[in-house]
């Protein structure tokens, strides 16, 4: 099949881009680089067609999109945080990106079925474990702008016939993240070994899923989703304290460092925005037959092992 990913040379995306390729599709990626990166792609590099390009300009999505049957759109802009201080990043890389993946899926004629990442933030501060049915009540407009693409593509597969199959990730984590806190905490203890600052008061309890369970439940919800518009949490069954992730990840290269936590918000919270207990329902996704292999802790240690050794930073300590 010839399928289309958006964000290809990202985190995900790449991950995902290797699997597409490993089941036979016929992959052309759509990617702006402005987080993406070549190296990513290095494995499939002569395998897949390449566009380096924004997923804004509609003549070259239409371009892009000749001939895909799927479209897998993961490129947005992934840092929460960016919300609180220049929202319209998020607006415009996030909603309006999403407007002209689904205009360009429309006007294409061959596109059936658009894959969205999406994410556990359109839930906000929601009742744990969340199901997929609970109240979008985003508190960042990181999470806003997902929930707001999730409504563009849902009015998209019912006025066009577009299938469309949204994935709320938890927090992914593996090889070639370069965001979130495993990669804050190994990015500070590089720069200083003996001081971690944590941000918040480290009790924020999240789930977190390695990659490569996130990619196995992705290809398997895209192909079994037959509705018009199915939406699937995807995460792990257990979470982590953010102190102990500070841990882990010391743990990981061999150090001691000194613990200090910012405090944050009046509530904790890492920053205004960041949602400070999140567990999501997996029970749809698992009743596929999915399940995750690595629970959120050994998923922390598995990234900041793999990471680390990226980073070049187990040479280092
Ligand atoms: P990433 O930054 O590694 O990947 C995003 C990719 O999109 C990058 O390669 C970037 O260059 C590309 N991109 C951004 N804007 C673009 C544009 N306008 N045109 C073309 N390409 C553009 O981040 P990621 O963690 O791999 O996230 C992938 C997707 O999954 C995003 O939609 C993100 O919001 C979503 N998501 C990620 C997580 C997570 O924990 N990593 C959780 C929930 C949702």
């Amino acid at each position: 099949m010839r399928v289309a990913v958006t964000g290809g040379a990202g985190f995900i995306g790449s991950h995902l881009v290797e699997k597409l390729v490993e089941l036979g599709n016929s992959v052309v990626v759509i990617d702006n680089m402005s987080s993406g990166s070549l190296s990513n792609l290095e494995r499939v590099r002569e395998k897949i067609d390449l566009k380096i390009a924004d997923v804004k300009d509609l003549r070259t999505c239409l371009d892009v999109f000749k001939d895909v049957e799927v479209v897998y759109h993961f490129a947005a802009n992934p840092e929460v945080r960016v919300s609180v201080t220049n929202p319209k990043i998020h607006f415009d890389e996030n909603v309006y990106a999403t407007f002209v993946v689904a205009e360009a899926s429309r006007l294409s004629n061959n596109v059936r079925t658009i894959v969205f990442a999406s994410s556990s933030t359109v839930y906000g501060d929601a009742t744990v474990p969340t199901p997929e049915d609970s109240s979008l009540r985003p508190i960042s407009v990181y999470g806003a702008s997902k929930a707001a693409a999730e409504l563009i593509l849902h009015s998209y597969s019912h006025l066009y016939g577009i299938r469309v199959v949204v994935l709320r990730y938890a927090n992914i984590i593996g090889p070639r993240l370069k965001h979130g806190v495993v990669y804050d905490f190994l990015m500070k203890l590089s720069k200083n070994p003996d001081v971690l600052e944590v941000l918040g008061d480290g009790r924020q309890r999240k789930s977190y899923l390695y990659i490569d369970d996130a990619i196995e439940a992705t290809i398997l919800a895209a192909e079994a989703s037959k509705a018009p518009f199915e939406v699937y949490n995807v995460g792990n069954s257990d979470w982590v304290e953010v102190s102990e992730i500070a841990k882990i990840v010391s743990k990981v290269l061999g150090l001691k460092p000194r613990i200090v936590f910012t405090g944050g918000t009046k509530d904790g919270r890492g920053w205004p925005g960041d949602v400070k207990f999140m567990l999501l329902s997996i029970d749809k996704i698992t009743s596929l037959g999915w399940r995750p292999k690595h629970s959120s802790a050994e998923a922390v240690e598995l990234a900041a092992r793999s990471l680390a050794t990226e980073l070049g930073l187990l040479k280092t300590f």
